[in-house]
């Protein structure tokens, strides 16, 4: 694989996104980001302010576009928590419709390379468990999350018809929960809600009796996953993801723990259609990419610390 001149990230402003800019920077390469700051925010570039080979375009990409030429794209452009994509439901189908779309033109015009962001909720509520990328998924197409769940499914259909129409290097990323400094503060997904709760002093909300599952894997874990598949050129769908399955109970109980928080736990009813387990099946990722995380989730939280009470004292 040669090495990358200029890329293009869509979602940049957002929590991987930047994370992911860092990353493609390090590698010596010029970023152009692209976002329309519905869910990120310009705080994590702020870092990248006086760095010449980082430029910034507010753009929302179910509307075409064109920044230059570039040699590979990354789409990470999504609300991607729930509180999120269900208030921008309409909006949510269309960057993973129209969005997803624009940015595979962008690299076929240029004979670029590309990455998409799908996820774990391609295989919904599972009844396979661990999810492995063979298994099709068990979503409801109507239910409140299938603006995002099934605008995810048609992005890796287009993806797939662009690789095998059009001839473009396509990858496809299905990542399971991560979670770090950047992750929005307030936007409801469980690490950040129990985080900024515990440093607060607030009780500690679970949806449900808290048995429900789910796998966590910390950002750096995930961004170094993420640059090896797109080297790779691997086009099929691959699972990256910490393979450490977590009940939300145990995961609020390590979550006062580690910020010793006297916070209480209290239980709240359990959204529509949230799937009640999660957890990735990463033999591809291993033997293909020599990948796995080396965080686990204490260490990851302790990690995620000082970013979440920079956060409460800013609320503050
Ligand atoms: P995020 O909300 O922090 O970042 C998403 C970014 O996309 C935001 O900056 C937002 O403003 C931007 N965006 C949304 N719609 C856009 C549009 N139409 N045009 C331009 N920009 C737009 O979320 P994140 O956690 O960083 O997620 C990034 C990607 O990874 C998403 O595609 C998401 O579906 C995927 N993903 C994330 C996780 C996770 O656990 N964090 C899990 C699975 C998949
Ligand atoms: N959850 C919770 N309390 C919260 C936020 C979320 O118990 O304050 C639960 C949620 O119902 C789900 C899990 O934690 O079972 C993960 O939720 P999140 O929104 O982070 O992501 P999901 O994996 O559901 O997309």
């Amino acid at each position: 694989m040669a090495q990358w001149k200029r890329v293009l990230i869509t979602g940049a402003a957002g929590f991987l996104g930047s994370h992911l800019t860092d990353a493609v920077l390090a590698e010596g390469a010029e970023v152009v980001g692209v976002d329309n700051l519905c869910t990120g925010s310009l705080e994590n570039l702020a870092h990248l302010k006086s760095n010449s080979k980082f430029s910034f375009e507010q753009h929302d990409i179910c509307k075409p576009f064109d920044f230059g030429e570039v040699d590979f794209v990354f789409n990470f452009a999504s609300p991607a928590s729930p509180v999120d994509y269900m208030k921008l439901g309409p909006e949510t189908l269309r960057v993973g419709s129209d969005g997803t779309v624009n940015a595979l033109e962008v690299a076929k015009k240029y004979g670029a390379g590309f990455l998409h962001a799908s996820t774990s909720e391609c295989y919904g509520d599972p009844e396979q468990h661990p999810q492995k990328e063979t298994y099709w998924g068990n979503v409801n197409p109507i239910g409140p999350r299938s603006v995002y769940d099934e605008a995810k499914r048609f992005s890796e259909a287009t993806i797939m018809a662009y690789h095998n129409y059009y001839k473009v290097r396509t990858s496809m990323v299905r990542i399971f929960n991560t979670y770090g400094p950047r992750l929005q503060p307030n936007d409801g997904r469980v690490i950040s809600n129990l985080m900024m709760q515990a440093l607060q002093g607030q009780d500690l909300t679970i949806y449900g009796d808290g048995s429900q599952t789910r796998s966590f894997c910390f950002q750096s874990d995930l961004v170094r996953g993420i640059v090896a598949l797109a080297k790779s050129g691997e086009p099929l769908p691959t699972n990256i993801g910490n393979p450490e399955e977590w009940t939300i109970l145990d995961c609020a109980k390590t979550v006062l723990e580690v910020t010793g928080s006297s916070s209480k736990i209290v239980y709240r009813p359990m959204p529509q259609d949230d799937p009640k387990q999660r957890k990735p099946d990463i033999t591809k990722a291993k033997a293909l990419l020599g990948w796995e995380p080396k965080v686990n989730l204490r260490e990851g939280l302790e990690l995620s610390m000082d970013y979440f009470k920079g956060r409460v004292a800013a609320n503050a």
